[in-house]
């Protein structure tokens, strides 16, 4: 075999194992590295192990209905995977990396599986599974976030973003202020990041959107 085949090979592995360990569905792991169910079903699942069953998400029916910590997760995720794809990270490299960057910051359980996160890059992108662009990403003309819309919305002058929308609630909901003192871990982590947001509010030239946290060193 001749030593690109071989690297690539090497690469689909690798990516495949990535994949696997993130919990995705053979159905991802096939699109993502072009390696057969088949071989994939062989290779990295067992009776012990068993691949995950059930119907693949798919983002865009959900997530018009999909309440507003998943839509907020939802946009990190995405924003991330677009800000590798700028630095110019190959597609699965940079799903894989943005993934892991939001399972990092958000504590467990994530309500972005690693199939939607799949979905949704697909969908915002257009490759993969994803003939043409369904989402963008945008940046709220109020708190300066950005975060997944999908393409066609009303702007966020007429309508919140969904970190508006958090914000707004978490200052008059009297059920999401208790929450936040006993702590659900992952609203805490979203308050804290929020925070850059929340004394930005009424200063036009906040510019400290959410998703603009510190990004980890990429490994090679
Ligand atoms: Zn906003």
């Amino acid at each position: 075999m001749p030593s690109t085949k071989i690297n690539q090979r090497m690469r689909a592995l690798a990516l495949a194992r990535d994949c696997a360990s993130l919990g995705a569905r053979v159905r991802t792991i096939h699109h993502i590295t072009g390696m057969r169910p088949r071989e994939l079903l062989n290779l990295l699942f067992s009776s012990r192990t068993p691949p995950p069953r059930g119907r693949a998400p798919d983002t865009r029916e959900w997530y018009h209905n999909a309440n507003l910590l998943y839509r907020i997760e939802a946009s990190i995720v995405t924003a991330n995977f677009l800000r590798m794809r700028r630095m110019g990270f190959q597609a699965p490299e940079a799903l894989i990396a943005a993934y892991r960057y939001y399972q990092s910051v958000c504590q467990p359980p994530s309500r972005i599986s690693f199939d939607r996160a799949f979905d949704l890059a697909a969908h915002t992108e257009g490759l993969w599974i994803a003939k043409s662009p369904s989402f963008h990403l945008v940046s709220c003309l109020r708190c300066g976030s950005e975060f997944l819309d999908a393409i066609g919305s009303a702007s966020t002058a007429v309508r919140p973003c969904p970190f508006c929308q958090l914000l707004e609630r978490h200052g008059r909901d009297p059920r999401l202020a208790t929450s936040v003192v006993d702590a659900p871990p992952l609203f805490e982590d979203l308050v804290v990041h929020l925070s850059p947001v929340l004394t930005a509010t009424g200063d036009a030239d906040g510019d400290t959107p959410f998703t603009s946290l510190p990004f980890p060193p990429v490994k090679h």
